[in-house]
């Protein structure tokens, strides 16, 4: 739990959110501003500020997360396909500075990658 991260307040729900999945590890919640018809974020339970502080011992839990994604996927009917993203640093215009994987789908992506 870090102090004024939204993400460890929304894990520790102490503040509110649309959480669609719940485990030991993770929520997976809806974004409060969507980009495409389906976008969720799917939020480790400790407090990882970005991929750049990933370390070895955080492999199962990104595993799992990509289970998770692949879960909530076939959950949301995105049989057409479905993109994740992690955004990491200011070129990737992160902006929550807490580890979360973006599942996006419900329609054709409008680009290929950026
Ligand atoms: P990123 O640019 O990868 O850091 O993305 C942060 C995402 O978190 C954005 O898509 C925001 O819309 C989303 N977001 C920020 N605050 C909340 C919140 N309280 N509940 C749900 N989604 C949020
Ligand atoms: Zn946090």
């Amino acid at each position: 739990m870090s102090e004024d991260c939204i993400f460890c307040k929304i894990a520790n729900k102490q503040v509110l959110s649309d959480i669609v999945h719940e485990d030991e590890h993770v929520v997976a919640i809806k974004d409060i501003n969507p980009q495409t018809p389906v976008h969720l974020l799917i939020v480790p339970k400790i407090h990882i500020p970005s991929m750049d502080e990933l370390r070895p011992e955080h492999s199962a839990l990104l595993g799992h997360i990509h289970l998770v994604a692949k879960s909530l996927a076939e959950k949301e009917g995105l049989e057409d396909g479905w993109r994740l993203v992690i955004n990491c640093g200011p070129n990737a215009k992160q902006t929550v500075f807490h580890l979360h994987v973006h599942v996006m789908g419900g329609r054709p992506m409008m680009g290929q990658m950026a």
